[in-house]
């Protein structure tokens, strides 16, 4: 089945510019929480990696961790620890304590929970590099020069692409003070071209902290530096030969990183850039969802809610540049895994040849696509269905001497859904039969077989309702009141069949 989706688009042209071996090349800083944003990071070269492999490519997929960034905000959940992490702001994220204590440093922790997520969500792993470790190796350290010979060159490209003006001392590098740590409050007095020695001074007030007022001197062999972000961006493609990267619309924007980035290739490293994609922005209820803020489920957190096939089908069904709209409530959950199990029966149709991928309408296409890429979940039982169990019954061992035995995975999701209170409110209820039901209640099941499914009773209500000349919405509410003691409640059908008719005759004395 031939599958028509971005990610064929996108590797088709960078396949059309480039040569073998090819190289997908992405990052992300490490300053928090992943969030869906950085799962884009990731998923997207991933998708365009499987793609390349698929086809016998020769190809490599490298992923940076920008773990030298400096330390820039306390986000809004980790709060609690302001006392432990405020002294450290500027710092590079690697040289931030762990307040949790489990990682290296703050930066590790989050990079240690981002490749839990990778793992989990069963996508390629790629090439890890840590920009510390770079640099260490000195990988970064002929960029210097070549910045630093070309200043006036390189300060006009990165003054005209980000559309802004850069101060008189100005310096392509940022070293790392000696006495407090702080790298975002330096800035370079000197320049030795010949040796790289540079004298510096930690002086800047950047708001969220301000430098200790030290001078003091380094040299670039030492490593105590890092390249400002639209200066190191190129100088790691060129050094891996990159061959392919995607950014956000925000670097990939008018004045974005990526235009510094593509006249830095081209008129300092003489070279060809990478091919370049662009995608959309996370949004949470209209607004980006955004790490920094904290707000918004976790990663961890929304796995902990739907499975990852559909979490990753979520962020590949969109077109790449479409903004991606979120929200973190139950109905968009519920209707984001409705939506997905019906591009899955899809899917298995098409594979079957019950149906042709051609005669679907675009849109099917491109979620039948979207499903084939994010990998195949199948519920037994919905979600709806096993609120309305454990709502009854509560144990799922009760449970399952009714039901089929059902799979752990699924009664984990509803277990945590209901840790995470997201679980709807007509699912809270009891099961309480009147003692004097209405009498058409009565002949209404009277009337009913014991062995008609959900669909059947649900069905059966509405030619019910019109054989006795009343509104069906009246007939759900005498029904509602006389099994649940409430004038609404959980998908009729669904509800009688999990209760069992038989239960429900002898209990409301139906003959
Ligand atoms: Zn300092």
């Amino acid at each position: 089945m031939k599958v028509s989706h971005w990610v064929e688009d996108i590797a088709e042209e960078m396949l059309s510019k480039k040569k073998e071996p090819y190289v997908i090349n992405s990052g992300m800083t490490t300053s928090g929480n992943p969030h869906l944003g950085t799962v884009c990071e990731f998923l997207y070269p991933s998708v365009i990696y499987s793609y390349l492999k698929a086809q016998n490519k020769k190809v490599n997929f490298y992923f940076e961790i920008d773990i030298m960034d400096a330390f820039d905000s306390i986000p809004e959940n980790l709060k609690h620890f302001k006392t432990i992490l405020e002294p450290h702001l500027g710092k590079p994220l690697c040289f931030v304590p762990d307040p949790f204590d489990t990682s290296n440093s703050y930066g590790e922790h989050f990079l240690n929970e981002a490749l839990e997520i990778i793992k989990e969500l069963d996508i390629e792993m790629p090439q890890i590099f840590k920009a510390q470790d770079l640099y260490a190796k000195g990988y970064y350290d002929k960029y210097v020069f070549i910045y630093f010979n070309n200043l006036d060159k390189v300060k006009e490209i990165v003054e005209n692409s980000s559309m802004r003006k850069l101060p008189d001392d100005w310096s392509p590098i940022m070293p790392i003070c000696d006495r407090c740590g702080k790298i975002a409050t330096t800035r370079v007095t000197t320049f030795s071209s010949e040796d790289g020695y540079y004298e510096y001074v930690c002086d800047k007030d950047i708001k969220y902290t301000k430098g200790c007022n030290n001078s003091s001197s380094g040299y670039i062999k030492e490593h105590n530096y890092k390249i400002t972000w639209r200066l190191d961006w190129p100088a790691r493609q060129h050094f891996l030969n990159v061959s392919i990267e995607g950014a956000g619309v925000d670097h990939m924007t008018k004045g974005g990183s990526w235009d510094t980035a593509k006249l830095i290739h081209e008129k300092i490293f003489n070279s060809d850039p990478p091919v370049a994609y662009r995608y959309g922005f996370i949004m949470l209820e209209g607004k980006k969802y955004s790490k920094s803020k904290g707000k918004g489920f976790t990663v961890k957190e929304l796995l902990e809610i739907i499975p990852p096939q559909i979490l990753k089908y979520a962020l590949l069904k969109p077109d790449i540049q479409e903004n991606i709209e979120f929200k973190d409530t139950n109905y968009f959950f519920l209707t984001l895994i409705e939506d997905y199990i019906k591009s899955l029966e899809l899917l298995d149709a098409v594979e079957k040849k019950e149906l042709a991928y051609e005669n679907l309408k675009r849109n099917q296409q491109k979620n039948v696509a979207a499903v084939k890429i994010s990998g195949k979940f199948y519920y037994k039982y919905s979600l709806q269905e096993l609120f309305i169990y454990k709502s009854l019954y509560k144990d799922w061992k009760i449970i399952e001497q009714i039901t089929n035995p059902i799979e752990e995975k699924l009664k984990f999701y509803v277990d945590s859904w209901s840790q995470k209170n997201l679980i709807p409110e007509e699912y809270f209820f009891e099961y309480k039969p009147s003692s004097n039901p209405h009498l058409l209640v009565k002949e209404f099941f009277a009337n009913i077989s014991e062995s008609a499914d959900a669909l059947e009773i649900h069905n059966k209500v509405f030619e019910f309702s019109k054989s006795k000349n009343i509104q069906p919405n009246e007939m759900f509410k005498l029904l509602y009141n006389d099994l649940i003691g409430k004038d609404k409640g959980p998908k009729l059908g669904k509800l009688v069949f999990a209760i069992g008719i038989k239960k429900i005759k002898k209990d409301l004395n139906v003959e």
